[in-house]
C-alpha cells in the first residue's frame, strides 16, 4: 500500500470505485485459501462489470499457484508473490514516483544521530552502510541461519509437488525506508521483525511460502519503531512466523530480548507486545526483559500445537504436556500475571481418543487466558500429506468443539478473577452490536485476537475517544469477554 501511494495512486477501501483491483492473499490452511479464492471470484466480477481495468492478486496464493492462478481466472493480470513486493507497481502500470513523498508516507523519520554516526551494528551482514539508515536498501546481503541451510538440504522449503509454483523461495526483507501505510488506526501498529521459518513442523507449508528464516536489521527495526511513534503510535507488536529466533542469523544472542530491551526505551510507547514465541525459546533473559518493562505487555502467545507427546514428535515439535506445564511455570513465575495465549491443532493424522485426552488434561491443568483450536489441514507439500491414519473431517470437528467448549468454561473462571481489578484501557470504538456500548483492550489482549472489554459506565466523561487510554474498572465477567467501567483519563 505504501509503494503504490508514493506511486501517487490513492488507495480506497471501496472496490467499487477503484480502477486497479489488488486482493492480497494467504493460502496455509484451505479455509484461508477458499477465502482468498472467493475475494478473487468476487473482485473478477468487479472489473467486469464495473470500473476497475487491473486486477492484480498479490501474497501467498501467488507462491503456491502462480500459473494455477493465471490460467484459470483470466481476468487477473498480473500476480505479485511475497518475493517481489516492488513488482507491484508495474503490474499496476504506475511508474516509479519521483523522490517527493505522499502524505502517506509515514515512515520518514531518520534515525538517532548516534546509529547514523557508524556506530557498531547488531546487525551483522544486515548493516546498512554508516549515513544511509533513510537510504532505500531494498537489497540487503541476506544471511541465514545454519539450520536453515540445514534444513534447505534436507528439502524442507521444496516446492516440486506444487505445479506452477515459482521454484525460487523469496528473500525479500522490508526496511525502514520502505514506504508504509498504516491500515490500523493512528494508535496500533505492527512491526514484522523477521520474515521465514527454519522449524521442521510436518502439518505446515509456511516456510514453503515463505522461505528461510531471515532477521531485519536491528537498527532498521528501532527506527521504523521510532518513526511510528513519533507519528503518534503508542501500541506496538512485533510479529514474525517465530519471533523467538530474532537475530540468531545475526549472530545475536538473545536477540528479541536485545530489541525490547532497546523499543521500551521509546519515550511514548504505550505498550510493547510480540506475536508467536516458539515454546522451547522463551529464555531466563526474554523474561526478564518482560518483567522489567512497564510497558512491555505482559502477554505471551505461545503456539503449542498438542500436548500429547507422541502426536508432537509426530508433528516433528517435540516435548509434551510435563514440558509445556514446567515451562508456563517458569513464565508465570518470572512475570506474575502475564497472560497466556496459545493455539492447538485437533485431528492431526495418527491422533488417538488417548491423545486428546491427554489434552484435554493438559488444558485443564494449564489455565490460558487465551486459546484457539484449529482443525488439522491435509496440505500438499507438507511432510504430513504422506503420513497415514487420516482422522475424519467429522472427528476432527467433534474434538475441535468439545476443547473449545472446555476452554469456554476455564476461561469463564480465569475472567471472574478479573472483577473489581483496575486496569488500564485502550478504547477503540463503538461497539459492533449496539452503540450504547464501547469496546476496547487491556494489555492482556491482543489487537483483535483476544477477548473484548465492553465499556458500559463512562464515569464522569461526557464519552470516549478512540485511540486513547483509560483506567478502568472490571465490573463483571463473562465466557471471554469482560465488562468495565471508566475511572480516569484520557491518561
Ligand atoms: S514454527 Fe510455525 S511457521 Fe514455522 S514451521 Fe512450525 S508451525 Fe510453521
Amino acid at each position: 500500500m505504501g509503494l503504490l501511494d508514493r506511486a501517487g495512486a490513492r488507495l480506497t477501501a471501496r472496490p467499487e470505485e477503484a480502477e486497479i483491483l489488488v486482493v492480497n492473499t494467504c493460502s496455509f490452511i484451505d479455509t484461508a485459501k477458499q477465502e482468498s479464492v472467493d475475494t478473487i471470484l468476487e473482485m473478477a466480477r468487479l472489473k467486469t462489470e464495473g470500473r476497475a481495468s487491473k486486477l492484480i492478486v498479490a501474497g501467498c496464493l501467488v507462491e503456491r499457484y502462480r500459473d494455477e492462478i493465471r490460467k484459470n481466472i483470466p481476468e487477473v493480470d498480473a500476480v505479485v508473490g511475497t518475493g517481489e513486493l516492488e513488482s507491484i507497481l508495474e503490474a499496476a502500470g504506475i511508474a516509479q514516483a519521483p523522490k517527493a513523498s505522499s502524505l502517506f508516507n509515514i515512515l520518514t523519520t531518520v534515525a538517532p544521530a548516534e546509529m547514523r554516526s557508524g556506530q557498531e551494528s547488531l546487525a551483522g551482514t544486515h548493516k546498512a552502510p554508516a549515513g544511509h539508515l533513510a537510504e532505500p536498501s531494498n537489497e540487503p546481503a541476506i544471511s541465514f541461519r545454519a539450520e536453515g541451510d540445514l534444513r534447505e538440504q534436507q528439502g524442507r522449503f521444496t516446492r516440486e509437488s506444487w505445479d506452477g509454483a515459482a521454484h525460487m523461495l523469496p528473500t525479500y526483507l522490508y526496511d525502514e525506508t520502505t514506504p508504509r501505510l498504516l491500515a490500523t488506526g493512528k494508535t496500533s501498529a505492527y512491526i514484522k521483525i523477521a520474515e521465514g521459518c527454519d522449524h521442521p513442523c510436518t502439518f505446515c507449508v509456511i516456510p514453503n511460502l515463505r522461505g528461510k528464516f531471515r532477521s531485519r536489521r536491528f537498527e532498521s527495526v528501532v527506527a521504523e519503531a521510532q518513526s511510528l511513534v513519533a507519528r503518534g503510535v503508542q501500541e506496538i507488536t512485533l510479529i514474525g512466523q517465530d519471533t523467538t529466533c530474532y537475530g540468531e542469523d545475526l549472530g545475536l544472542k538473545d536477540g528479541l530480548a536485545l530489541l525490547l530491551d532497546e523499543l521500551a526505551k521509546i519515550e511514548g510507547l504505550r505498550w510493547l507486545r510480540f506475536l508467536y514465541a516458539y515454546p522451547n525459546r522463551i529464555t531466563g533473559k526474554l523474561l526478564e526483559t518482560i518483567a522489567k518493562h512497564e510497558n512491555i505487555c505482559k502477554y505471551l502467545d505461545v503456539p503449542l500445537q498438542h500436548a500429547s507427546p507422541a502426536v508432537l514428535k509426530t508433528m516433528k515439535r517435540g516435548a509434551g504436556a510435563d514440558i509445556f506445564l514446567k515451562t508456563l511455570d517458569k513464565v508465570r513465575a518470572a512475570v506474575p500475571g502475564i497472560a497466556l495465549r496459545t493455539s492447538f491443532i485437533v485431528g492431526f493424522p495418527g491422533e488417538t481418543a488417548d491423545d486428546v485426552k491427554v489434552l484435554e488434561d493438559f488444558v485443564k491443568a494449564a489455565k490460558f487466558d487465551w486459546l484457539g483450536v484449529f482443525s488439522y489441514s491435509h496440505e500438499e507439500g507438507s511432510a504430513a500429506y504422506s503420513l497415514d491414519g487420516q482422522v475424519a473431517k467429522r472427528t476432527i470437528e467433534a474434538r475441535r468443539r468439545k476443547l473449545m467448549k472446555l476452554q469456554q468454561g476455564l476461561s469463564k473462571e480465569v475472567k471472574q478473577q478479573w472483577i473489581g481489578r483496575e486496569l488500564v484501557i485502550l478504547a477503540e470504538g463503538e461497539s459492533e452490536e449496539t452503540p450504547l456500548l464501547w469496546e476496547g483492550r487491556t494489555e492482556f489482549h491482543a489487537p483483535e485476537i483476544d477477548g473484548k472489554v465492553y465499556i458500559n459506565d463512562f464515569g464522569d466523561l461526557d464519552g470516549l475517544e478512540a485511540g486513547r487510554f483509560y483506567r478502568a474498572e472490571i465490573t463483571e465477567a463473562h465466557d471471554y469477554d469482560v465488562v468495565a467501567r471508566v475511572i480516569a483519563g484520557p491518561l
